[in-house]
């Protein structure tokens, strides 16, 4: 081998030396952005609307009341005349619940002017206010 086939062969060793270089630290910034655009995605507290199937139509919601419906709910808050699947249910509640199935919502009542509160005395026994 003469010198100027050494220096080919040095500048080839160079050439490909770089662009393997360049290709990794391009493969490395697209890891890294990858990695945190699936995480600002996905985290709440960057994204808190999730997105996913519930009874079978994609829908969205806040993180953090996914699946608290029932704790806001003045109905499931011991009102006496919520009684969902019985002739004595509560005609409010029967539209809402109608009014959620036809547009796939979910809407727990804040305030309601019919509510009355299920009490019990101490022997299990309904007093009802
Ligand atoms: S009265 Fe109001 S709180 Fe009670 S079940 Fe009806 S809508 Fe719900």
């Amino acid at each position: 081998m003469n010198w100027l086939e050494f220096s080919n062969l040095l500048w080839f060793i160079v050439f490909v030396s770089l662009v393997a270089f360049v290709m990794w630290s391009c493969l490395s910034s697209i890891k890294f952005v990858w990695k945190y655009w699936k995480e600002w995605n996905t985290h709440p507290k960057y994204n808190p609307i999730e997105i996913y199937v519930h009874h079978g139509r994609v829908v969205s919601v806040r993180s953090d009341l996914k699946g608290h419906h029932r704790e806001f709910c003045l109905c499931y808050n011991d009102c006496v005349r919520f009684n969902p699947g019985t002739p004595y249910n509560c005609e409010i509640a029967r539209a809402l619940y109608e009014f959620n199935m036809k547009y796939d919502l979910v809407t727990p009542v804040w305030e309601c002017p019919e509510y009355t509160k299920y009490f019990q005395d101490q022997k299990g026994k309904e007093i009802n206010e």
